[in-house]
């Protein structure tokens, strides 16, 4: 006999047996497709085996939330009968189990479901599923009270989180890759995924507390006294971290072509959040970071549909992925593909692309003021070496791979710096354009990044850490205007406010406030450009 049924067993030895059978028995479709990644020879080898760590700490801790004193013995059965399914669909239909599926299986009737069994479904569900269940409910369970076994459940919750974040900041290069790059793996965890998902399905079926679009800003007018017309252009950068900006006293010198330019430098600038599809709805919504909220932005207008409601002209300038739900309502350009940016090599479309026509459209609007966005690859990692023309190539030798656990953090850095230069590039060309039309336009340029980037520091790379524990580099971000020769603002009062910590929450009013749009929601303590007026 494997186990003495009389002898009473703590609760936690029960979770963590049921949890170890899962690992080794039940996940080998898993661990088969990150073998064909990470293949088993040489430094592999030891992060396959931490990666068994990390998904059995994961899988203790998922189970010792969801059994308590009377749902032990029913949750870990139901998980292990389901569980064995789910590693026989895996292996043989190589499917996930996610919150799609889940629908698929609700609405899929009994007759169906009996059609698909076959004798190997029956062999996984009895060796993997039904005797471990029997197992389970046979053993006797030591009896504790309610506290204990909260304090129980705080030990083994605590102890497994701090194995598991040893053990990824031990192998921090491959879980950035196994995280970032090869995301699709984790969707082969069992159980984690699939209860994951019933937690994503049900949480997307109950709530839907935003329906519709809330107007902000309805009486937005253009100040009478606008002469001449405005032209704004606004670059939103990508992952570009404040201190490898060259004016910001950077070693290197990767903004050459800006230093030759009249520019009004943000030192102490930082993000909304620290990851793309946060901190671009965030800094054009009315929210600011402490109130930002994502369905309730992508269910308010924001600061492009005032600026359009007051008689701006907006144009939207795609080569970063896409606006994140800002531009669905201003006119919109994909410049990621060659059928309209003229600048792709090797399936990469260069950011100067965004550049031509857009005089055309200048043109092609006579009457009433321009903003236009355009929204960068910049230095979208991890393979910062396909982010520059090879002109641009000046710190070598750089990472010519997206595994970084494969790089020198000094090749690392090499191919990111050099991305800056050409985002340096792009930006003196936006001036260079705004400059032909400064005759007719009072002109600016705003330049930000949408947030920082991790360089390897404390074996952290790329971005998206949670905003409150992220280091200063993915939070820390670059951020420069330029004025054409009808700005009216006084450059010293804005050169000593510069100095000043801001933040992405003032995108929205100085946008306003540059393009004299009168209206409630703009605040002027807000705006960038207050002072300097
Ligand atoms: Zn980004």
């Amino acid at each position: 006999m494997l186990f003495s049924f009389s002898k009473p067993l703590k609760a936690r030895t029960v979770v963590i047996a049921v949890a170890l059978m899962l690992v080794i028995f039940a996940n080998g479709v898993f661990f088969k497709h990150v073998s064909e990644v990470y293949p088993l020879a040489g430094g592999n080898i030891l992060f396959v085996l931490s990666l068994a760590i990390v998904l059995l700490c994961v899988t203790v801790i998922v189970l010792t939330l969801l059994s308590w004193r009377y749902t032990l013995k029913p949750v870990l059965i139901a998980i292990l009968l389901v569980s064995s399914l789910v590693a026989y669909f895996m292996d043989a239909y190589d499917v996930v189990i996610d919150n799609h599926m889940i629908q698929n299986l609700l609405e899929t009737n009994i007759k169906e479901s009996v059609d698909l069994l076959s004798l190997k479904q029956v062999l996984y569900f009895v060796l993997l599923g039904v005797i471990p269940s029997v197992i389970v409910y046979r053993l006797k369970i030591k009896p504790s009270s309610f506290k204990e076994t909260v304090i129980d459940k705080a030990k083994v919750i605590g102890i497994a989180l701090l194995f598991a974040l040893v053990v990824i900041f031990s192998f921090s290069k491959y879980y950035t890759s196994f995280f970032r790059e090869h995301k699709p793996l984790r969707y082969y965890a069992n159980p984690a995924y699939y209860l994951y998902s019933i937690g994503h399905y049900a949480a997307e079926t109950f709530s839907h507390p935003y329906s519709g679009m809330a107007p902000i800003g309805q009486d937005a007018v253009i100040s009478p006294a606008n002469e001449p017309r405005k032209l704004m252009i606004l670059v939103v950068g990508e992952a570009v971290r404040w201190d490898h900006f060259g004016l910001n006293g950077y070693a290197r010198d990767t903004t050459p072509q800006l230093r030759k330019e009249d520019i009004i430098n943000f030192t102490q600038f930082t993000s909304c959040g620290t990851e793309t599809a946060v901190s671009v709805p965030c800094m054009f919504s009315p929210f600011g970071r402490e109130h930002y909220e994502k369905e309730q932005a992508l269910h308010t207008e924001n600061v492009l549909d005032v600026l359009k409601r007051a008689g701006v002209n907006v144009l939207w300038r795609e080569n970063n992925s896409d606006s994140k739900g800002v531009a669905k309502r201003v006119q919109f350009e994909d410049y990621q593909t060659s059928e309209k940016n003229t600048m792709c090599e090797d399936g990469e479309c260069r950011d100067e692309g965004m550049l031509v026509g857009l005089q055309e459209y200048i043109d092609a609007h006579p009457k009433g003021d321009i903003v236009i966005i355009l929204h960068q690859m910049g230095n979208h990692g991890p393979a910062y070496y396909k982010r520059y023309p090879k002109s641009f190539e000046k710190y070598t030798p750089v990472c010519k791979t997206n595994q970084l656990e494969q790089c020198s953090k000094d090749e690392i850095t090499n191919a990111y710096d050099n991305t800056i230069l050409y985002t340096d590039t792009f930006l003196s060309k936006v001036i260079g354009l705004l400059k032909t039309n400064d005759k007719d336009f009072a002109t600016g340029m705003f330049y930000l990044s949408d947030h920082g980037e991790s360089l390897g520091e404390n074996g952290l790379y790329l971005h998206g850490f949670p905003y409150s524990i992220a280091p200063e580099a993915q939070k820390h971000v670059p951020a420069v205007m330029w004025f054409g020769k009808h700005s009216t603002i006084d450059k010293a009062q804005m050169a000593a406010s510069a100095k000043e910590a801001h933040s992405q929450d003032s995108l929205f009013h100085t946008l306003l406030g540059f393009m004299d749009v009168n209206t409630s929601v703009y605040q002027p303590e807000l705006d960038l450009l207050h002072v300097g007026r």
